[in-house]
């Protein structure tokens, strides 16, 4: 296959990269850097079956040649980075889903789009099944990341149903892993560069807001079966191992010997309370569930974190 994978230098981008040169497919990554980074795709530069745009997918697409997938993974996608970048993340999610579509659709491609468990909001039901249709507040910070994911959700099953596009709705739960970007303040490179640095972690609230966390090979593996799989309607891919993010980081502090412990932060506006995917679907369509412990993630992620600091 030759795959157009938009955010192609993003951290889950990068690794859909490298999963399907991995397996003799070829490549076509497209990215601003706007959050995504050249780091993550440096080791490509050699690789004859990859190629790269620097451009943003905002802007009119044109991807020379046939083009079997079209991946859309562009997007700040980090709450503080689609807080830092709020037009961005609208217009990405849905100029950006647009131009992607259309892509897909003059190909004659496959389409999957990188969905989000944000379009549950600050979820009422739970374990969040595909079927509930969530709780967002559209005017809150977070409104502009939701809303955008929402309507490039209803796009794609637009093109589906209006086009015949091939499509594809991956609902991506919280993932974790090396080029998870240091600053991008999410909880994991958070947590990890703070006991790295011997530093408190910084929980927000009382801690006790719940998530789960899928290491991103796991994650990588679920999109690429949902991907060649016959699902036109979303899919959750996440590990179901839901805990309190007060005990994410007494488990940080233990597995790096951080002594200086947890200090309790101010907890930012909509912050969902309680996440966790119901991956019965992933289970029953692509015979899916994510296989790699938090430990082992772990282990491999804050080595990740600690050669990058050694070179800052
Ligand atoms: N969080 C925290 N301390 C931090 C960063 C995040 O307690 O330094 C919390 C955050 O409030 C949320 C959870 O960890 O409840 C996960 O946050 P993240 O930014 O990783 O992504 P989210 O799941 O909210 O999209």
């Amino acid at each position: 296959m030759r795959l157009f994978i938009t955010g192609g230098a993003g951290f889950i981008g990068s690794h859909l990269c490298d999963y399907f040169l991995a397996r003799d497919h070829r490549v076509i990554a497209m990215d601003n850097f706007i959050t995504g980074s050249p780091d993550n795709i440096a080791h490509l530069a050699t690789e004859p079956r990859f190629e790269f745009i620097e451009q943003d997918v905002t802007k009119h697409i044109h991807v020379p040649g046939e083009v079997d997938a079209v991946l859309h993974f562009a997007s700040p996608a980090s709450p503080k980075s689609y807080l830092d970048y709020p037009i961005q993340t609208m217009k990405v999610g849905a100029l950006g889903t647009h131009n992607a579509l259309g892509v897909a659709r003059a190909k004659g491609a496959r389409f999957l789009l990188a969905s989000t468990s944000e379009v549950y909001g600050d979820p009422l039901v739970h374990p969040q099944r595909e079927d509930y249709w969530g709780n967002v507040n559209p005017v809150g910070p977070r409104g502009v990341y939701d809303e955008a994911k929402r309507f490039a959700e209803a796009l794609t099953l637009a093109y589906h149903r209006q086009h015949g596009v091939q499509t594809r709705i991956v609902r991506i739960f919280n993932t974790y892993g090396p080029r998870n970007a240091l600053d991008d303040g999410r909880v994991v490179p958070n947590f990890v560069g703070q006991a790295l640095r011997g530093e408190p972690l910084t929980v927000h609230g009382d801690g006790s807001q719940t998530r789960s966390f899928t290491y991103v090979s796991d994650l990588v593996e679920g999109i690429a079966r949902l991907l060649m799989s016959e699902e036109n309607l979303p899919v959750n891919i996440g590990n179901p191992n839901e805990m309190t993010i007060k005990t994410f980081a007494e488990r940080i502090n233990a597995i790096t010997g951080n002594k200086a412990g947890i200090i309790f932060t101010h907890r930012p506006v909509d912050d969902p309370s309680r996440r966790n995917p119901d991956i019965t679907r992933a289970r029953t369509l692509l015979n899916w569930e994510p296989v790699v412990s938090l430990d082992a993630g772990l282990e491999e992620t804050i080595a990740y974190f600690a050669e990058r600091m050694q070179k800052a």
